[in-house]
């Protein structure tokens, strides 16, 4: 199981302000060339009318207009053209993407990581279908996967992810999932593992996944929900090759890696297929990602949060929540108090602060 918040509004643009006309066009809606305000997303210029629009691409936030090339989704999530292109919406890509994954992790780990059972029903389901099962906590869950046994011993496998992200986005939690199989297949009957250190070893997956394909790992590492165990789990892979892990999984006893005394104490009984909330790990920095300045009207948006000059609001980070009044915003960026804090803080466009 892999879960993660879906996170709706990932569009931070930047403003500027121009008098005259600019050689921009709007890649929303086309109009051009733009004058007056102007909003720099990562695909380009968006025109203010286009910013103002209620919906937005589920992965990047980018403005949706009706019949801009965007698509939606069965339950009514956005996908903008410009990710379109690269989102997993069928079944039969999604198994192309598990196909792949699975591929990629047994040439790198070895043939020992290669399923006895390889037959793998993968398919694909929207957001309400995760939401009937799950708790309505605000998180969508990414993907499951379940293996059953045949009175004979034979595993039948079923690996379930969400549509409607990228690929490579898919291919992490195929990673992650795919590693559960073979944990099912592979761990000796009796051997409770605790449910923290089964979920690390699934996240180690994903990040030799995207370590071997340059894409960032921290994410995985910074994400909570195995309490650390993956941050442990990366140390000793690094130490002792994915070979020593493996192994553990198939002829260790105890119930956490690398501690064998652990296992005298207390087992945690572990379901066969483990269900675990993946939180999405909050900023621990307050960043500013947008300015627009009109005249007398000015807005600073900090961390998603929209502040005009004088605004005393909250804004969530990582350990906490934390009280911020915004003193001044210009062009150069925005002077902040933070309550309980000594002092002022202030913020350049992009840039990122932490707060003590
Ligand atoms: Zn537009
Ligand atoms: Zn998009």
């Amino acid at each position: 199981m892999r879960k993660l918040a879906l996170i709706l509004f990932l569009f931070t643009a930047v403003f500027i302000s121009s008098a005259g006309e600019t050689n921009y066009v709007c890649v929303v809606c086309g109009k051009g060339p733009l004058s007056g305000r102007i909003w720099i997303s990562k695909w380009g210029a968006v025109c203010d009318d286009c910013y103002k629009l209620e919906n937005h691409c589920s992965l990047c936030g980018l403005p949706i207009r009706d019949g801009d090339g965007s698509v939606k989704t069965g339950d009514g999530r956005f996908i903008c053209k410009f990710d379109q292109p690269n989102a997993v919406l069928d079944v039969a890509g999604a198994r192309e993407v598990f196909t792949d994954t699975r591929r990629e992790l047994v040439g790198m780990f070895g043939r020992s990581f290669a399923l006895n059972f390889p037959d793998v029903t993968v398919n694909l389901f929207d957001v309400d279908y995760w939401s009937e099962l799950g708790r309505s906590d605000g998180l969508h869950k990414f993907g499951f996967a379940s293996t059953r046994r045949t009175p004979k011993g034979d595993c039948t496998h079923e690996v379930v992810l969400l549509s409607g992200r990228l690929r490579n986005e898919i291919a992490a939690t195929a990673a992650h999932e795919y590693t559960h199989l073979w944990i099912n297949e592979n761990r000796l009957a009796g051997h409770v593992i605790d449910s923290d250190t089964i979920e690390a070893i699934c996240e180690l997956s994903t990040y030799k996944l995207m370590e071997s394909r340059s894409q960032p790992e921290q994410p995985i590492l910074d994400n909570p929900y195995t309490h650390g165990e993956i941050k442990k789990l990366v140390a000793l892979e690094k130490e002792n090759g994915i070979g020593y892990v493996l192994n553990w999984v198939k002829n260790g006893t105890a119930a956490t890696l690398g501690t064998q005394a652990s296992a005298l104490a207390a087992p945690v009984r572990t379901p066969v297929i483990a269900f675990t909330n993946v939180p999405p790990p909050l900023p621990e920095t307050l960043k500013l990602s947008g300015l627009l300045l009109d005249g007398q009207s000015r807005h600073a948006i900090i961390n998603g949060v929209s502040f005009a000059t004088g605004d005393v609001k909250n804004v969530s980070l990582r350990s906490r929540p934390v009280r911020i009044r915004c003193r001044e915003i210009s062009r150069a960026g925005v002077v902040l108090e933070v309550e309980n804090q000594p002092g002022q803080l202030t913020l350049k466009i992009s840039e990122e602060k932490f707060v003590p």
